[in-house]
C-alpha cells in the first residue's frame, strides 16, 4: 500500500497522520475544521477540501472522529465511499466507537467490496505523534492482515480480538475499567491522605502490590499528582465512552451494579467537572 487517507485531524488523527508520512506513505488528510487542516499541512500532509478524494485516490483511508454518528455519517452518508472508491478499498476505524454502528456499517459496505477494520487506540495524542500506540483489532483475517503494515506505521502493540466489532467491543471494556480506576485510586489517595500519608509514598506503595493499575501507574504520575491534567483526552470524549459502554451493558440487558455506578458518577460530575476538561480532572471529586 502507498496511498493512505486519514480523515479526522485533531489530537489523535494528526500524529497519526504524521506517523504514516514519516514511515514514507503518501497521506492526504481531511477534517471539516480549518484549523485543523492548517495544523496537517504544516506537518507537510497533503490536505483536501472534502472527503471524495481520499475515497478515489487511497488504497486504505484511517477514520480518527468523535462519535458512533460521525462515523456512520462519513461512511455512509453523502460524500462517502459508496459514491464512489477505489476498488478494494480499506477502512481502518481508529476512533472509539460503538460496536453495533460498526457492525452495521461494515455489512453495508461489504457488497460494494469494502472492507472495515475497527481499530481502536490507546497512547494518547503523544502515542500518536510516536507511533507508539496500542491498537486493539476487530476485523477478518484477510482485512486484518492486510491493514497490519499500515497499523504497524501506527502503533507498538497490536492485538487482534476477533471479528469486526470486536476492537470497539474490547476498547470500551478497557476505557470503563480506566474510569473506574480513576475514581477508585482517587478514592484510596484520599483515605490514605487523610490518615496520614503522602500521595506519591503511597502511589509507590500500591504499584509495587496487588492494587496497582494503570491508572496508578501512569495516570497518577503524570498527570494528577503533578497537577498538569494534560494528558490530550477530555472529559467529553470519556464521557463519551462511559456512555457507550453503558449502552452496550443495556443492550445486552445484564445488571452489572458498579460500571452503573461508575457511569452515574462520570454522567453527575458535569457541573464540577466541564466537559473540555482532562479526563484526569474526574479525580477532583475527591481530591480537589
Ligand atoms: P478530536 O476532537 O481532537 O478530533 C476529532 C476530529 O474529527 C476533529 O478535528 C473534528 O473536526 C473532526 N471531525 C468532526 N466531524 C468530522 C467529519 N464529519 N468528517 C471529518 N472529520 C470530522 O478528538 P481526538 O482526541 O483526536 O479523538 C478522536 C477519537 O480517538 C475519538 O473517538 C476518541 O474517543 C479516540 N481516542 C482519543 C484519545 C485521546 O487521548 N485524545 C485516546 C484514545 C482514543
Amino acid at each position: 500500500m502507498r496511498t493512505i487517507g486519514v480523515i479526522g485531524l485533531g489530537h489523535m488523527g494528526r500524529g497519526m497522520a504524521l506517523s504514516l508520512h514519516r514511515r514514507g506513505f503518501a497521506v492526504i488528510g481531511y477534517d471539516p475544521a480549518p484549523a485543523a487542516r492548517e495544523a496537517s499541512a504544516a506537518d507537510g500532509i497533503a490536505v483536501a477540501e472534502g472527503p471524495r478524494a481520499l475515497w478515489r485516490d487511497c488504497e486504505a483511508v484511517v477514520l480518527s472522529l468523535p462519535t458512533p454518528d460521525v462515523v456512520e455519517a462519513v461512511l455512509l452518508g453523502a460524500d462517502g465511499p459508496l459514491d464512489g472508491a477505489r476498488a478494494g478499498l480499506l477502512v481502518i476505524d481508529t476512533s472509539t466507537s460503538h460496536p453495533d454502528v460498526t457492525r452495521r456499517v461494515a455489512a453495508a459496505l461489504e457488497p460494494a467490496g469494502i472492507a472495515l477494520v475497527d481499530a481502536p487506540v490507546s497512547g494518547g495524542p503523544k502515542g500518536a505523534h510516536a507511533a507508539t500506540l496500542t491498537m486493539v483489532i476487530g476485523g477478518g483475517d484477510d482485512a486484518v492482515a492486510r491493514a497490519e503494515p499500515v497499523l504497524a506505521a501506527m502503533s507498538a502493540t497490536r492485538v487482534h480480538v476477533g471479528g469486526v466489532g470486536a476492537g470497539h467491543v474490547t476498547k470500551l471494556a478497557n476505557n470503563l475499567l480506566c474510569a473506574a480506576h480513576l475514581i477508585t485510586a482517587a478514592e484510596a489517595v484520599r483515605m490514605a491522605r487523610d490518615a496520614g500519608v503522602d500521595p506519591g509514598r503511597l502511589l509507590a506503595g500500591i504499584n509495587a502490590g496487588s492494587g496497582r493499575s494503570g491508572v496508578t501507574q501512569v495516570n497518577f504520575p503524570t498527570w494528577v499528582l503533578n497537577g498538569a491534567f494534560d494528558s490530550g483526552f477530555t472529559m467529553k470524549l470519556m464521557r463519551k465512552d462511559v456512555r457507550l459502554a453503558e449502552e452496550l451493558i443495556g443492550a445486552l440487558a445484564l445488571d452489572l451494579p458498579l460500571s452503573a455506578e461508575v457511569a452515574r458518577l462520570w454522567r453527575d460530575s458535569a457541573e464540577a467537572v466541564p466537559d473540555d476538561a482532562d479526563f484526569n480532572a474526574i479525580v477532583k471529586l475527591q481530591l480537589a
